[in-house]
């Protein structure tokens, strides 16, 4: 493991956004760095005042941002040049609070521009329904108000720039709140962005977990872009129902991987450890549990202990580090109770399996076998280094084990002839699935959960209606 224990070169303090003005909270909460398990910064704690304010600045602003859509295209470029060109200054902080590798934190920079970029040009025209001797009609489309965007701690900025992005392009206005365990990334890009946008467009407002309910029962709030676990999406929907919020909901997933007999070990190896372990394990759309055909199962088990094997572990801000630590201590210790359910279960470790002793949140790259449907390590969402690798019997027992989920994030198969694979991926049951690669995202594609992973979708023409409601027009003749 590698460390680094000089004290941090970047900006550790940042500031509440509220009607255009940066804020100072009404008070502070403590951030910790996860490779060191010190406190390396506090961020402001917004009272319940201060979010009223946010929400009423963001309705405020609604009035006019609402009119011009030229305008609104115009901001989201500005909004993405200026987020590439605070990335070598936000990017290590994004590190330090959350605890990914450097590289991938300026990479959440790169990927939430294209947000930004695709939102802005995206051509969106309304239907001409009829247009005839008897009728006009138009089928347009009409923002909602504030929208509240509630991001998590494992990708921050690409989360929650990517919610603005749609919000603001569809003509809404947004108070954003990121998650207390990665609060000061999302506010230092709210101050530079919030620049680029008439004041109270885009509010940002961090604090502990009470700000969350309150904002999403605020009453002004007409929409909730939640990405986080399901347990809170839940809530989350149950809280919306009282004044019938729209919801879009992105939740957690258990994405299964089905390697078929002819796939290539070293290939198949390659791309399903390098997105099962991305963020060291902590990614919603990650290969989570892998059924792979029996006769590949041991070359495949080796491939990926080698790889686990080879990892560095450590601070993401040391260049030389593979991947960093769990982001927070409840995090490891579930991770730690699966695989300790696990082996009480029978369950076998290939490699790793335990907590790294040491300041810091690490847990070895750990790959688990002889377990099945049913061990809690593959029923439920690891969210963390640990991944379980299963044998099958036929192509129909692999896609009854991957469908016996209430998950529904995402999926792969994995095969030397993609042909033979394609109409096995279309027998997931989840709102992607993938052949040969595993966690493709891009803000063209429909990125939506089945069953518990979700509600509505994110990307795409699909998520400007999801941020609208309709508008139809009818005119006799
Ligand atoms: P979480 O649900 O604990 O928290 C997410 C956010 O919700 C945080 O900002 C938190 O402060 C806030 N929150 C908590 N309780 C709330 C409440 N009652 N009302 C309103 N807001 C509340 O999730 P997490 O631990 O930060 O993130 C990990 C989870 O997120 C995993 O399950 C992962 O799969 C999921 N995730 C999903 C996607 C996706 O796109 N589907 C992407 C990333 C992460």
């Amino acid at each position: 493991m590698s460390s680094v224990a000089t004290s941090p070169a970047f900006r550790t303090s940042a500031s509440l956004t509220i009607g255009g003005k940066a804020v100072a909270g009404a008070s502070s909460f403590d951030v910790v760095n996860p490779a060191t398990g010190e406190v390396f910064a506090s961020a402001p704690d917004a009272s319940p005042d201060q979010l009223d304010a946010a929400v009423q600045a963001a309705a405020q602003a609604f009035h006019t941002w609402r009119i011009d859509e030229d305008l609104r295209r115009g901001a989201l470029r500005r909004c993405a040049d200026a987020l590439l060109a605070a990335a070598d200054e936000i990017a290590p902080v994004l590190t330090a609070e959350q605890g990914k590798i450097l590289r991938e934190s300026h990479r959440e920079f790169v990927g939430a521009a294209a947000w930004l970029r695709y939102y802005a040009e995206l051509e969106w025209p309304s239907v001409i329904v009829q247009d005839d001797g008897r009728a006009f009609s138009e089928a347009a489309r009409r923002p909602m108000g504030p929208v509240a965007a509630i991001t998590p701690w494992n990708a921050p900025i690409y989360i929650g720039v990517a919610k603005v992005a749609m919000a603001l392009r569809a003509g809404n206005t947004v108070v954003l709140k990121p998650s207390p365990y990665a609060p000061l990334s999302t506010l230092m890009v709210g101050e530079i962005l919030s620049e680029l946008v008439p004041a109270g467009v885009l509010n940002v407002i961090s604090g502990g977990d009470a700000l969350g309910p309150l904002l999403t029962t605020h009453p002004l709030i007409r929409k909730i872009s939640f990405t986080g676990s399901i347990a809170t999406g839940k809530s989350i929907a149950a809280a919306a129902a009282s004044d019938l919020k729209r919801l879009t909901l992105e939740l957690g997933g258990n994405d299964a991987a089905i390697v078929l007999d002819d796939a290539d070990p070293e290939f198949t190896a390659e791309g399903l450890f390098s997105s099962a372990f991305t963020f060291t394990g902590q990614a919603c759309v990650a290969p989570k549990r892998i059924y792979v055909a029996e006769s590949l199962r041991p070359a495949l088990v080796d491939a990926f202990v080698e790889r686990a094997r080879a990892t560095k572990l450590g601070n993401g801000a040391d260049p030389d580090t593979d991947l960093g630590p769990l982001n927070n201590l409840p995090q490891r210790n579930y991770v730690v109770e699966l695989i300790g359910d696990a082996v009480a279960s029978g369950g076998k470790v290939a490699t790793g399996g335990h907590v790294i002793d040491g300041p810091g949140y690490f847990h070895e790259l750990t790959i688990v076998t002889d377990v099945d449907n049913g061990i809690r390590i593959v029923d439920e969402e690891q969210f963390g280094p640990a991944l379980p690798v299963m044998s099958f019997h036929s192509i129909d027992d692999a896609v009854e084990r991957a469908n016996a989920t209430e998950f529904g994030l995402g999926g792969s198969v994995w095969s030397s002839d993609p042909e033979r694979a394609l109409p096995i991926a279309k027998r997931l049951e989840a709102g992607t699935a993938w052949v040969n690669t595993h966690k493709v995202l891009a803000p063209q594609n429909p990125f939506a959960g089945s069953k518990w992973s979700g509600v509505g979708i994110e990307g795409g023409p699909w998520a400007l209606e999801a941020n609208t409601e309709s508008a139809f027009v009818y005119l006799p003749r």
